[in-house]
């Protein structure tokens, strides 16, 4: 008779991590793993192409790379005609044919896996251990924790989260006796600057990625995007690669221009490591200590440094904390009320307002806005046009090669459509086409001008709507006296023409 299996490893596509803790005690001989790339993951938002090759892709080299440490692997591939396509008849099938006496996985990164899983396990009457991920610096339980009684900022998180693990922090004080360089970090690029960009490292796809474009552009040939220009990392080495390569080359510059955008540059000064930390082939301790010798060996100024070390020990930890603290309420928050659909051109990019079409031309090739054209072009249009957030944040699921449901819902729902009513960020991110002409050359190149465009003819219809809501709030007294400076004639009109704007969107 066969012999049971001990422990059967269940790792997620975003879980490629061989240190992670479902490997703690992992035995060769008693225990396997099982790995499913499956077609309702893949549908039940519609995804890029690219997003769906970075997973497949990603999953299959680590398959691999276990393979080759003598680690027994159960592999179920899009294309296999066994597949059952969901997790939970793919888990029934391998707790029959393996009978395991457990199934172990890490925390999954989306509460409707995590409870899928629990119910799939508890109908097999399977035992089930979920252990806590290792790859992020504070747990939903110490968040949970910091959280308790009180309406915990970014600021004050980040603070705690650098002092307590010893990040850029000198003799118990923060490095340059300042915890925050934003002032510094807001210059938008010239001719000068664009000239010293560096274009990130390019990984060309191997025979197995080639092998997984060619099932992905046969089997969803109906999704958005192209696979044409895939070259993002898909292993842990060339996501080092590409680590290392920031370093050398934009981490100096990240600070400085972290808000800024520029017509026919996707990626600026920006890392692009999020699809390489979200799949656990890269951990935040790696970039963050990186990032901090870079500026102890002088090779990156402090406010560069900083900034990159805000993002990933601070906001990335940050919204994950909120997501598991919320959910699964979270997702429904509407806390502004609104009622419209995502734009049909948020897909395609076929749109006249140039801001939009320029952050949507990476979006199509690469799957890929950089924050600010995620939160303050994509996500401040939406805002003010007032797009339900959970369809915003689906869209995002849809379309960004590194979103997952921790990481996009609270970032879309909450800090760009303020839909949690301020559990994010104490104030709405909403601006005129003033904004994108300041931080932007987008404007240059635009049939229309930003004092009367559609971003601005939206913005004060926005502040209108809701202003009983934030006259109450002193981060918006400012935008609210602008707005009643304004004569009646002048509502009226951008009244009148918003409406218009949204019966062409509809
Ligand atoms: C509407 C909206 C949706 C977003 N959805 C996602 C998402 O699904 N997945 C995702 O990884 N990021 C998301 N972000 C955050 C951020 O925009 C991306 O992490 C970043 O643009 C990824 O590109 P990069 O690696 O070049 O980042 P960089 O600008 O180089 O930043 C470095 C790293 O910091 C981390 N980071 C920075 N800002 C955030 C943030 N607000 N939340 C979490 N991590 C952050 C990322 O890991 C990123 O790789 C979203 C932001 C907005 C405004
Ligand atoms: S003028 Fe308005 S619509 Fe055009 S690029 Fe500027 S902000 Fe966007």
């Amino acid at each position: 008779m066969a012999m049971r299996l001990r422990n059967l490893i269940l790792v997620l596509g975003d879980q490629l991590d061989g240190n992670s803790a479902a490997f703690d005690g992992f035995d060769r001989k008693h225990d396997a793993v099982a790995m499913h790339e499956v077609r309702q993951e893949a549908t039940y938002i519609r995804q890029h192409k690219v997003r769906l090759v970075l997973f497949f892709a990603a999953m299959r080299h680590f398959r691999d790379e276990l393979i080759a440490n003598g680690i027994n692997v159960h592999y179920r591939a899009i294309s296999d005609p066994e597949n059952t396509h969901t997790f939970p008849l793919e888990i029934a099938d391998k707790v029959r044919r393996l009978d395991p006496h457990k199934l172990i996985v890490v925390r999954p990164g989306d509460y409707r896996v995590r409870q899928s899983i629990v119910e799939t396990c508890r109908n097999l009457g399977v035992e089930l251990e979920i252990r806590e991920d290792r790859h992020f610096f504070c747990s939903p339980d110490e968040f949970a924790a910091l959280s308790e009684g009180k309406h915990l900022i970014l600021e004050n998180f980040y603070r705690r989260m650098r002092a307590k693990h010893g990040m850029l922090m000198e003799r118990g004080k923060p490095a340059g006796n300042r915890w925050n360089f934003d002032k510094e970090n807001r210059r938008p690029m010239n001719a000068a600057s664009k000239k010293m960009l560096a274009q990130p490292l390019s990984f060309p796809p191997d025979a197995v990625t080639r092998e997984v474009i060619d099932t992905v552009d046969q089997i969803f040939k109906d999704s958005p995007g192209s696979t044409q220009s895939f070259d993002y990392p898909v292993r842990r080495a060339d996501a080092l690669r590409a680590l290392d390569d920031f370093i050398a080359h934009r981490l100096p510059n990240f600070g400085a221009f972290q808000d800024a955008m520029t017509v026919g540059e996707p990626y600026m000064y920006h890392s692009r490591l999020s699809s390489s930390l979200n799949l656990h082939m890269l951990h935040p301790r790696e970039a963050i200590d990186e990032a901090v010798q870079a500026y102890e060996r002088g090779h990156a100024t402090l406010n560069s440094v900083e900034g990159f070390v805000r993002q990933v020990l601070g906001w990335r930890e940050f919204v994950r904390g909120i997501y598991w603290l919320h959910m699964p309420g979270y997702q429904d928050m509407n806390a502004l009320q609104a009622e419209s659909a995502v734009p049909a051109f948020y897909w395609t990019g076929d749109t006249d307002m140039n801001c939009l079409r320029q952050a949507a031309r990476g979006l199509v090739d690469h799957a890929y806005a950089h924050h600010i054209q995620r939160l303050m072009v994509f996500g401040l249009f939406s805002l003010l046009l007032g797009v339900v957030p959970r369809k915003f944040h689906e869209w995002h699921m849809s379309m960004f090669v590194d979103s997952i449901d921790w990481v996009s819902l609270p970032n879309a729902l909450g800090m760009s459509q303020y839909g949690d009513g301020g559990i994010m960020g104490t104030k709405p991110y909403c601006a005129s086409g003033n904004y994108i002409n300041k931080m932007s050359d987008y404007c240059r190149g635009c049939r229309y001008k930003p004092t009367s465009c559609p971003v601005t003819v939206l913005y004060y219809n926005f502040l209108e709507r809701h202003q009983e809501r934030f006259q109450t709030n002193p981060r918006m007294l400012f935008q609210i006296n602008n707005l009643r400076r304004l004569d009646q004639n002048t509502l009226l009109r951008f009244r009148r023409e918003a409406d218009t704007i949204r019966e062409g969107l509809a």
